[in-house]
């Protein structure tokens, strides 16, 4: 690995990214808004920038983990304010496909490449290095920038989406497949409360019949536990949801269940759950028609 690394947002999803590529190309530069999440970094004996400008004046190839359009736009712009040429910005930020494609132009006009390439499978897939990668580039390009060999840290499964913004347009759908399922298992477990069925058995027959969906399992020690340390946090889930209606809207898409999960979020962030785990709408739900 010869190319300078910078990597900016050390969350939830990004800290264990950031850590794979520290592990396996030795060095890298880091950067963190709360400047506390930079600390165990430094300690692993990684360098710790003070600002987005200093990444983008150190590092030739640089990720980007950020929460949200406003964030990703701000730094990128920083970067491309203080970078130079031949740069390469991958970002796997969840933002809308036409922030992507803006960023992008805006890059190509000073020669720095920008792609997306959002990920999922969470903390857990970040740690093991097993995400799935949604590319917003052909694999030709892709492998062309000769990004493989970085991103094999991250992610296991790629899935080239070909154009800017294409990666974010499939991340989008697929959140909302996800979380609206979520909301659906909500009230599923809310009608089993109804109807005097455990927890236990709720989850037993339902994940070995036709009910099941991936989220359902994925969430089950956490709901059953109480436990509502964020993998993914409710306001990201809105985040997401809102700009999946956005692109419904843009596109004049009818999407009904959209809607009605994204209420269901909402009401979880009224409770006070917006900074916990997105299976808190499981809570909500079920203390919302609780009797
Ligand atoms: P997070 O809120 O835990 O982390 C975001 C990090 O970015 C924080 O450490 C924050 O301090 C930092 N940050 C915010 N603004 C900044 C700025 N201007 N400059 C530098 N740092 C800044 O969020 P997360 O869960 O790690 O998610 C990050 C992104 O990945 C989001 O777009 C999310 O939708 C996406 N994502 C998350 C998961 C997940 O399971 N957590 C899965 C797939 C995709």
């Amino acid at each position: 690995m010869s190319k300078n690394i910078g990597f900016i947002g050390l969350g939830n999803i990004g800290a264990p990214m950031a850590e794979n590529l520290r592990k396996k190309a030795g060095g890298i530069l880091v950067y963190n808004r709360s400047q506390e999440k930079c600390a165990p970094f430094a300690e692993r004996g990684a360098a710790v920038a003070a600002s987005v400008a200093e990444v983008a004046e150190k590092s030739e190839l640089i990720f980007l983990s950020l929460p949200g359009p406003a964030q990703a736009d701000g730094v990128v712009r920083t970067l491309l304010a203080h970078g130079k040429a031949r740069q390469i910005i991958v970002d796997t930020s969840t933002v809308s496909p036409k922030l992507n494609r803006d960023l992008a132009a805006a890059a190509a006009e000073k020669g720095i490449t920008y792609l997306d390439m959002p990920v999922s499978g969470g903390p857990a897939g970040a740690a093991n290095g097993k995400l799935s990668l949604m590319v917003g580039a052909g694999e030709e390009e892709f492998l062309s920038l000769g990004l493989k060999e970085y991103t094999d840290t991250i992610g296991n499964k790629y899935f080239f989406m070909k154009t800017r913004g294409g990666g974010n347009a499939i991340k989008l759908i697929n959140n909302f497949m996800a979380f609206a399922a979520q909301a659906v298992n909500g009230e599923a477990a809310a009608m089993a409360d109804a109807l005097g069925i455990s927890m236990d058995d709720f989850y037993e027959v339902t994940m070995n019949s036709s009910g099941n969906n991936m989220i359902l399992g994925a969430k089950m020690q956490k709901v059953k536990s109480g436990d509502l340390k964020p993998g993914f946090a409710t306001d990201l889930v809105v985040k997401d949801l809102e700009l999946a209606r956005q692109l419904c809207q843009d596109a004049a898409i009818p999407n009904f269940t959209l809607n009605t999960a994204l209420q269901l979020y909402r009401l979880a962030q009224t409770k006070g759950h917006g900074k916990d785990d997105s299976s808190s709408v499981i809570a909500t739900i079920r203390e919302a028609y609780g009797r």
